[in-house]
């Protein structure tokens, strides 16, 4: 993933028109332009996106699938077409293949549910990583609860990087399935997901991709990837929230059951006997977020009109660029240091809890997350409660880095 980004030339990014698309970044936060880098937590959304969902409910909004009146065909029209811009934009086979959920917590859980729950047994293991994020380890940890198979834990390095010999060792027909993040949103680590997927089908076991942070940063093709499952939120890449997706390859979402039950997700009911529909509409029980996936699709087109190879490489300028500098911050430590790393960096600040750095900062106007990322085990690895953590998305600039950095030198100068 990250070669892709070496390829291009950074100067040639023209981050100041990139950043007119985003009304959010013009407003001051506490008298201050505001510095957002937080984009792993949420992205901003350009007009594009807002422009998209306005238009659904000024124009077309009515309910999908069941309607033949021309509203709720037009609404049906846009909602398919997010899934069939969003099939494109990660190489599936099919936009049959596409679900639409939540977000990526949301995909993961149906996963667990509905791939995992009927065939785990007693003596079966699942592995995920120790960076996971808890959206990737809780699933897991109910459906072992529920059916008597264990959780297993792929260790990772001082750097953050997965230690890829202990895992192979760990691979066995006992293995039902690993979980793994793409790009991890507390250390930044980019995981070699083709060596892991590689590794894990000699033994014929399916790898589900947490992929929530590698979209907005990194062209995703999940045929390349050799996935099985791979899951995805609206918000992290430039979408709308409550809005997200599970691919999966066509064969397991026809053998999986339904997950849960409702319109939508049935051809035929009746109290004999109920007839589910085919993929992916026998996993999207109810009203879905049509606006939300309109919103989606947007996101989808207004990346692919960016260039994903244009935005790794500026995202890849932005991280050599902060972590120089910040690596000149007196008692600044930054967890996390792989080989392979996404445009995240945490550290940890001597004498100054991540909690009141961030709230002193934010009266700079700049929004840095703080606490544990929803990766408690990362955390614990690392031997620290919480870090602080900024994240750089397509419209962050050097000059911002170097205001954050200035403003966190002048917030430790107030603790030590
Ligand atoms: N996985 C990773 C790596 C994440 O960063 C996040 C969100 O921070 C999630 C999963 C969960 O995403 P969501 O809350 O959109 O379901």
């Amino acid at each position: 993933m990250s070669s892709l980004a070496m390829k291009q030339d950074p100067s040639n990014f023209d981050v100041s028109r990139i950043r007119q698309d985003f009304p959010i970044l013009s407003r001051e936060v506490h008298g201050k332009p505001l510095v957002y880098l937080d984009t792993a937590a949420s992205a901003q959304r350009p007009l594009a996106v807002i422009e998209a969902v306005e238009d659904f409910y000024k124009n077309h909004n009515a309910n999908v699938h069941r309607g033949v009146h021309l509203l709720s065909q037009e609404a049906t029209d846009l909602y398919e077409q997010a899934r069939l811009d969003l099939a494109r934009y990660i190489n599936a086979g099919s936009d049959r293949e596409i679900v639409f959920t939540r977000g990526t917590t949301e995909a993961i859980n149906l996963v667990a549910q509905a791939y995992a729950r009927p065939l785990l047994k007693e003596g079966d293991e699942i592995i995920v990583s120790r960076m996971e994020h808890h959206s990737n380890i809780v699933p897991w940890q109910l459906v072992c609860e529920q059916t008597g198979a264990t959780l297993r834990v792929a260790e990772i390095n001082e750097r953050g990087e997965i230690i890829l010999d202990q895992l192979e060792a760990m691979l066995s027909e006992r293995v039902k399935l690993i979980g793994v993040v793409a790009v991890s949103n507390a250390l930044g680590t980019i995981n070699p997901v083709s060596e892991i997927t590689a590794m894990a089908a000699k033994f014929g076991i399916p790898v589900l991709v947490d992929g929530a942070q590698a979209m907005p940063h990194t062209k995703v093709d999940v045929k390349a990837l050799g996935c099985d499952f791979f899951c995805m939120s609206g918000h992290k890449m430039y979408g709308p929230t409550g809005i997200g997706a599970l691919w999966a390859k066509k064969d397991h979402l026809e053998a999986m059951p339904p997950w849960q039950g409702g319109g939508e997700m049935i051809r035929q009911v009746s109290f004999d006997r109920t007839v589910y529909n085919d993929v992916p509409a026998k996993f999207e029980a109810g009203t879905p977020n049509i606006a939300g996936a309109v919103g989606l699709g947007a996101a989808v087109r207004y990346l692919e009109g960016v260039g994903m190879e244009n935005i790794a490489a500026w995202e890849q300028h932005l991280l050599q660029v902060g972590t120089e500098r910040f690596q000149q911050i007196d008692g600044l430590r930054i967890i996390g240091t792989a080989k392979h790393k996404a445009s995240v960096i945490s550290f940890t600040l001597e004498g100054v809890h991540p909690h009141d750095l961030g709230t002193v900062i934010d009266h700079y106007g700049i929004a840095l997350r703080t606490g544990h990322h929803c990766t408690m085990p990362a955390m614990d690895f690392f031997g620290v409660p919480a870090t602080a953590r900024a994240s750089f998305g397509l419209y962050n600039t050097p000059e911002e880095i170097e205001a954050a950095a200035g403003a966190i030198e002048a917030s430790r100068k107030m603790f030590v």
